[in-house]
């Protein structure tokens, strides 16, 4: 089932989500809620999705890229289901990254994100994972854990002046973004990363 996305002022959005219960992962219901989060997400042309953004607020995301034509220039991620998460921060550089939201139509702004994260918690089928992500992908896993936290991408945009519409990103900003995504994932991947 494909999910209405909540936007930018519902105050569902803005909730510290719960986790979800040790007897429910892995739970028919959850199963079903994680299916409807990943045909939402593919609907939408989303790079991720958490479970606030269609109003379930549980502690549970989904990532995937693959030739995304909302954001042509980032790397695939395989899909990805991530379960009551804990996240750290692997190192103290961070990369600007232009990022966007379903729940936040039609605007692009800069965050600085970390490069490198582990991120640790459950998968779709209740087994334990244990991730390093490396480069821009990095960020999409960020972005989708502050969602968890009930924040939203344009909570953490330092510089407001980089705001803009999908139609000026592409015209003013896309081609060079490009170029700095490759420099990004020239540095910070390597073989030892899930997503390499
Ligand atoms: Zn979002």
């Amino acid at each position: 089932m494909i999910y209405d996305i909540l936007e930018l002022g519902h105050p569902l959005l803005r909730n510290v989500a719960k986790p979800l219960p040790e007897d429910l992962i892995g739970s028919t219901l959850v199963k079903t809620l994680i299916a409807d989060m990943i045909e939402t997400m593919r609907a939408t042309r989303g790079a991720g999705l958490a479970a606030p953004q269609i109003g379930e607020s549980v502690r549970i995301f989904v990532v995937e890229v693959d030739n995304n034509p909302r954001y042509p220039y980032k790397p695939a991620i395989p899909l990805t289901v991530v379960i009551n998460p804990d996240m750290t921060f692997e190192t103290d550089d961070r990369f600007d990254n232009y990022e966007g939201c379903l729940s936040v139509p039609n605007l692009r702004g800069i965050v600085p994100r970390c490069p490198i994260i582990r991120v640790r918690g459950f998968d779709g089928n209740g087994e334990p994972l244990d991730r390093t992500i490396r480069g821009v992908s990095a960020g999409t896993f960020q972005h989708e854990f502050d969602h968890l936290d009930g924040m939203v991408f344009v909570d953490r945009v330092t510089d407001s002046k980089t705001l803009c519409t999908i139609d000026a990103f592409r015209t003013w900003y896309e081609d060079d973004v490009r170029r700095k995504v490759r420099e990004i994932e020239a540095a910070y991947r390597s073989a030892d990363s899930d997503y390499a």
